[in-house]
C-alpha cells in the first residue's frame, strides 16, 4: 500500500552508513524484518528501491539504514533533511520474527544488520525472552553500525549476546577477528543445532552463511535468509 511520509531525523551511523527516520503513517503496520519501497524524486527522475526497516514495530517511527554508495539514489537519500517528503510502499517480505522460536542465531555482515536490529529490539520491547546470539562481521571497527546500541542491549539483557568480528582490525581492537566461520559458530553458539538462524545482506555474504550452516548440519527449516539484491 502506498503512503506519503516525511523525514523526522537522520543519523550518521558510520562514515558510510546513514539512518533516515520517517513519520510512521497512520495505519502502517509491519513485522520485524520486513522491507518497504522508497520512491524519491518525480517524473523521469523518479527512483525506487527496497529497504528493510531497521526500526522495530514497537517504535514510534519508521527507520531505514542505507549503505552509502555515492550513486544517484544513495546521494538523494543521504541528502534528505527533516521535513522532506517521500513516498513509501509496503510492508513486504517473509523474513520476519514474531517470537516463534525460543533460540535464535543471527549471522550478518555490514548493512545486513538492518532487519536483525529490528528483530532484536522487538524481542526486547515485547519481553519475549528469546535467546538471541548475533555474530556480526565488518571490515573495521569504525564500520560497525549500531555498535553502541547492540552492546548496550547485551549488557542489559542476559538473553541477548552480540559477538562483533572485524576482518581488518586496527591496533586498538581487542575483540574477535576474521570472517564468520564454523569454528566461531561452534565457539559462541555451542547449541547452534537447536537454533533457528537468520542471515541477511548482500547475496555473496548470504550464500557463504547458508553454505556454512549446511556444512554445520543445521536443518534447512532452521535457516531463514534475505538477500539485498542490488549490492554485489
Ligand atoms: C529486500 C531488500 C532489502 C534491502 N534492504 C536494504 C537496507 O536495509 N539497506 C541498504 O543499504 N540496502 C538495502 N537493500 C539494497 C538497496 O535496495 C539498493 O539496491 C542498494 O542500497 C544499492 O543502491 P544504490 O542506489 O546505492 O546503488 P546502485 O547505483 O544501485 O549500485 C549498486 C551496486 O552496483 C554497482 N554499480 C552500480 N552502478 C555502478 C557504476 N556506475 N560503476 C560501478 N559500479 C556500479 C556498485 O557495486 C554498487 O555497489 C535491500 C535490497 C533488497 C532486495
Amino acid at each position: 500500500m502506498p503512503f506519503e511520509t516525511c523525514v523526522v531525523e537522520t543519523i550518521q551511523r558510520t562514515p558510510d552508513i546513514k539512518s533516515i527516520r520517517f513519520e510512521k503513517p497512520q495505519g502502517f503496520r509491519y513485522l520485524a524484518g520486513q522491507y518497504i519501497f522508497i520512491t524519491l524524486g518525480g517524473g523521469p527522475e523518479k527512483m525506487t528501491k527496497h529497504f528493510t526497516l531497521s526500526s522495530s514495530p514497537t517504535e514510534g517511527f519508521l527507520e531505514i539504514t542505507k549503505r552509502l554508495t555515492g550513486h544517484p539514489f544513495s546521494d538523494a537519500l543521504a541528502g534528505l533533511n527533516s521535513g522532506d517528503k517521500v513516498s513509501i510502499r509496503g510492508p513486504y517480505g517473509e523474513f520476519t520474527f514474531q517470537g516463534e522460536y525460543d533460540k535464535v542465531g543471527m549471522l550478518s555482515g555490514g548493512i545486513g544488520i538492518t532487519p536483525l536490529r529490528s528483530m532484536i529490539k522487538y524481542s526486547i520491547d515485547k519481553e519475549l525472552g528469546t535467546s538471541i546470539i548475533l555474530l556480526y562481521s565488518n571490515s573495521r571497527e569504525s564500520d560497525i553500525a549500531f555498535m553502541d546500541e547492540l552492546e548496550g542491549m547485551q549488557r542489559e539483557k542476559p538473553d541477548i549476546k552480540v559477538i562483533e568480528t572485524v576482518t581488518r582490525p586496527g591496533q586498538e581492537w581487542k575483540g574477535v577477528t576474521g570472517r564468520i566461520n564454523a569454528e566461531m559458530v561452534k565457539k559462541y553458539m555451542p547449541d547452534y543445532i537447536e537454533r533457528t538462524f537468520y542471515t541477511c545482506g548482500p547475496p555473496k555474504m548470504v550464500e557463504a552463511m547458508v553454505s556454512l550452516m549446511r556444512e554445520l548440519g543445521v536443518p534447512e527449516e532452521q535457516i531463514k535468509q534475505e538477500n539485498f539484491y542490488g549490492y554485489d
